[in-house]
């Protein structure tokens, strides 16, 4: 019933490519150059910081969360759709890149057997002003491909803070100090928990959500992105990226 009436839609709606947003056709969401040309991240990757080997520059940095899985680095085309799919508030997107997640989790972590999905929050405020939370919607697909539960309220954001890009590195981890809490505890301890967000510049908003979630009881906790950015070029940086 849905198939129909997505079909029916897409013939009175032609689609937009998720990435480039060139028109395609309705039975499509990525036009054939962009699935052939989308910076994927590939071959042998670091477990800390989840960038190929050789873009690495984490020296295998210590994290509170075991491993972290994204298929794409944030530049060209990735980086078009993402900004379209946040400013013209078009949910569309979040099939496209929601399968992705899912797709480069279940490569990565195959054997870890995850109790819930959960999200990297927003305030309450944001929420508000902006009317829907992109991450969320990326992360409740991406749950659903992967059948598991989605906890979006397990974290919550307390305050607005500086935005990240806009920092020097040694500020960003003191930026985030106490702006993440978990809001239940019983739902989090002894839980094996996959946490989401759309981009991550420096990884360190994943890790102090995932440095609550394990202060709270949580077993383990994986992160999943659609986007890293790339720090040896630093020119991924962008006021979408949290950090
Ligand atoms: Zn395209
Ligand atoms: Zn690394």
């Amino acid at each position: 019933m849905k198939l129909i009436r997505e079909l029916r839609l897409s013939s009175v709606f032609p689609k937009h490519c998720a990435y480039c947003d060139r028109l395609i056709p309705g039975d499509k969401y990525v036009c054939d150059a962009c699935r052939k040309s989308l910076p994927r991240i590939e071959g042998e990757i670091c477990n800390s910081c989840g960038l190929e080997k050789k873009a690495c520059a984490c020296k295998g940095r210590k994290n509170y969360y075991s491993g972290i899985a994204a298929p794409f680095y944030y530049k060209g085309n990735v980086r078009k759709g993402l900004h379209i799919f946040k400013f013209r508030n078009s949910p569309s997107g979040s099939k496209v890149y929601s399968r992705e997640i899912a797709e480069t989790v279940r490569k990565r972590f195959p054997e870890i057997s995850f109790d819930f999905v959960t999200a990297v929050p927003m305030t309450v405020k944001s929420l508000k002003d902006r009317g829907y939370d992109q991450n969320v919607l990326i992360a409740r697909e991406t749950a659903e491909l992967l059948s598991l539960p989605f906890r979006p309220d397990v974290l919550k954001k307390i305050y607005e803070t500086e935005k990240q890009h806009g920092l020097p590195a040694y500020r960003r981890k003191g930026n985030l100090a106490g702006v993440f809490d978990v809001t239940d505890y019983r739902e989090v301890e002894n839980k094996v928990i996959l946490l989401c967000d759309d981009i991550s510049t420096s990884g360190e908003t994943l890790n102090e959500c995932a440095k609550m979630l394990w202060l709270a009881g949580a077993k383990k906790v994986y992160c999943a992105a659609l986007a890293l950015t790339e720090p040896k070029t630093g020119k991924g940086n962008d006021k979408n990226a949290r950090s």
